[in-house]
């Protein structure tokens, strides 16, 4: 049996809080009347992190390092509704679905607690810096109610500028309770900075972080928004790019998508449209030359078949290119581009081969960046804020709203942005795609 006072005290999962919540939620939301009027979640509500169940596990009991802590309304909350100002930011590159996030917290905030001062703090940390002298964006529900319908962020977004301490000074002058940052590993990096720093001012701030990541590679994040629109989008790249493929001579469709560090949206892409013959993710090493090498495997296909499409993820093969490696105004690697370089690389390979082919190379990535969130997306992004709100209400503080097995729950940023979420390449997404393809396993000679 699990100890829940034994578990809440020492979970690595433990979310932290500002203090006791004491005040009655002002939320009524039950189909029941009477005394059981609201389906509030309770703090000791858990669900299960690793619901694998291997053979000599079924029976075990569970430990606090297996729980996380369901997201959803309190009974009781931190702050009194009538006094919070809360702020929003958004930081790093455009994702589907910020703007749907930003209205799900503006309406959230306005019409289930009441709270009407709301302020998006524009163009990322750097709004905060007050060298820049950029005015705050009031916000409230008539401004934010079409905004879903659209890409991007309206708050505006920049990299850089996470000066931690003045973005510190700045929260206090404005008499912010509550920040929400949606962004990146970046941002949350920067978000856990805050409040470590607001902790040390004695400040009962709290920060909450909705993570955001078109590449899906945050750890602990099982699903992060615009992660499908991005896909379709990518699909429908691949499908242009196949077309092109088909329709030439020896025709070769190459296609980059998003993925520094890992190569979901390929994964899934590839998945999607079975047009997609090479998939070429940053997990996976390969080699361009030999007969084990992917300019061979492309070689023996058009003999076949007379077109390919490849579809490459940013961050693979970024060995070839290191002499092009600078930072960013964050401080992330600037890649090489991968596409440009194939599509000369197999240009050269097969004029020397003396064959006749046409290479077409399509970059959809500030496409989908753009792109306005799905309907699925657009529910996911709701969700989170509202969830979000909730978290900040009761309290919770360094805190992400994430999906874990279906479930909206609360995940410490500190566990969230230490680790990454890779392809395995033992495992069965990387197993599927490489059905899907018919690909070779590796592009190794050695
Ligand atoms: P993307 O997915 O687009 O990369 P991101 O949130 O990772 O999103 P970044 O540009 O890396 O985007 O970071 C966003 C903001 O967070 C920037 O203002 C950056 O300066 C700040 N930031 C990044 N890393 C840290 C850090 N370790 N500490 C404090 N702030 C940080
Ligand atoms: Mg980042």
């Amino acid at each position: 049996m699990l100890n829940q006072e034994a578990c809440v005290n020492s979970l690595n999962f433990t979310v932290p809080r500002l203090g006791e919540a004491k005040i009655t939620s002002p939320i009524k939301m039950s189909t029941k009347t009477g005394d059981n009027m609201a389906n509030y979640v309770r703090d000791d509500e858990f669900i299960l992190y690793n619901i694998d169940a291997r053979p000599g596990s079924y029976t075990i009991e569970y430990t606090s390092q297996d729980l996380l802590e369901k997201a959803g309304p309190r009974e009781k909350i931190f702050f009194s509704p009538g006094h919070v100002h809360a702020g929003i930011v958004t930081c790093g590159g455009l994702c589907p679905g910020l703007n749907n996030v930003i209205r799900a917290l503006v309406r959230t905030l306005w019409y289930s607690y009441g709270i009407h001062r709301i302020s998006g703090i524009r163009n990322g940390y750097r709004g905060f810096l007050p060298q820049y002298g950029i005015p705050v964006m009031p916000l409230d529900p008539d401004i934010v109610d079409d905004i879903h319908t659209k890409g991007g962020t309206i708050l505006g977004s920049s990299r850089g500028g996470a000066d931690v301490e003045a973005i510190c000074d700045s929260i206090e002058r404005m008499n912010l309770n509550m920040l929400f940052t949606i962004g990146g590993d970046g941002t949350q990096h920067g978000a856990f900075r805050i409040a470590e720093e607001l902790e040390r001012r004695n400040q009962k701030i709290s920060i909450i972080g909705i993570p955001k990541t078109i590449d899906n590679d945050l750890s602990f994040i099982q699903k992060s928004f615009g992660f499908e629109t991005a896909v379709s989008e990518a699909v429908a790249a691949v499908s242009s790019a196949h077309t092109e493929a088909h329709d030439a001579i020896n025709g070769i469709g190459l296609v980059k998508v998003m993925g520094r560090e890992s190569g979901f949206i390929a994964a899934h892409t590839a998945l999607a449209i079975n047009d997609v013959n090479f998939v070429l993710i940053p997990e996976i090493d390969f080699d361009l030359e030999g007969e084990k090498g992917l300019f061979a495997a492309l070689k023996r296909r058009l003999e076949l078949r007379h077109h390919a499409v490849i579809l490459v993820a940013e961050g693979a093969g970024q060995r070839y290119m290191e002499s092009e490696q600078q930072r960013d105004l964050s401080g992330n690697r600037i890649l090489g581009d991968i596409g440009f370089f194939l599509k000369k690389a197999i240009r050269d390979y097969f004029e020397k081969q003396g064959m006749e082919t046409s290479i077409k190379y399509i970059d959809p990535s500030y496409m989908i960046r753009s792109a306005p969130a799905n309907p699925n997306d657009s529910i996911y992004c709701a969700r989170l804020g509202t969830h979000a709100v909730h978290a900040a209400m009761s309290g919770r503080t360094k805190t992400l709203i994430s999906m874990v097995n279906n479930t909206f729950v609360h995940l410490p940023i500190e566990i969230a942005i230490n680790k990454r979420n890779t392809v395995d390449p033992e495992g069965p997404l990387w197993r599927d795609v490489i059905g899907a393809t018919h690909q070779p396993m590796l592009f190794r000679n050695d």
